[in-house]
């Protein structure tokens, strides 16, 4: 996918509506307890960009750095320092191209029912030692385990 193209997304109501430009830094899957609680599914599919490339419009409410719509709950956007993390349920092409997740994270939290990705790096926990310090998607919950 090239760089200059650009996703859009937004929530179940369309009151928010966000796009990211070029391609992602890293896709994921996440079955930690904070995705389970926030999403409501057994787990999470995410993709992540640098701020720079996140642009958004909307009233948006949020519960630490994970924001939804106040009118549907639908979920949007995690927002961190340097990053933006997308549940790629949120955006607007379906089935989306060219966001496979390459990982996955709190695996012994995997329901039983489902199969690690064949070609998904795992990890039992957060991923290992990330290169950088701002990291989105650290578990809040360090007993999570
Ligand atoms: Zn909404
Ligand atoms: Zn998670």
């Amino acid at each position: 996918m090239s760089n200059d193209t650009r996703r859009s997304g937004s929530c179940l109501c369309g009151g928010v509506q966000f796009s990211v430009a070029g391609d992602p830094l890293r896709i994921g899957l996440c079955h930690c307890k904070d995705c389970r609680k926030a999403g409501g599914s057994t787990f999470s599919a995410f993709a992540v960009w640098p701020i720079e490339a996140f642009e958004t419009t909307g009233i948006v409410n949020s519960y630490g750095d994970r924001s939804f719509c106040p009118t549907c709950g639908g979920r949007v956007t995690l927002v961190g320092k340097t990053e933006v993390e997308v549940p790629i349920g949120s955006l607007d092409e379906v089935p989306t191209e060219g966001l496979e997740p390459s990982y996955e994270l709190w695996t012994n939290r995997r329901e039983h029912w489902l199969q690690p990705l064949p070609d998904a790096q795992q990890f039992e926990h957060d991923r290992d030692a990330p290169p950088n310090d701002d990291e989105v998607h650290h578990d809040q919950a360090a007993d999570a385990a």
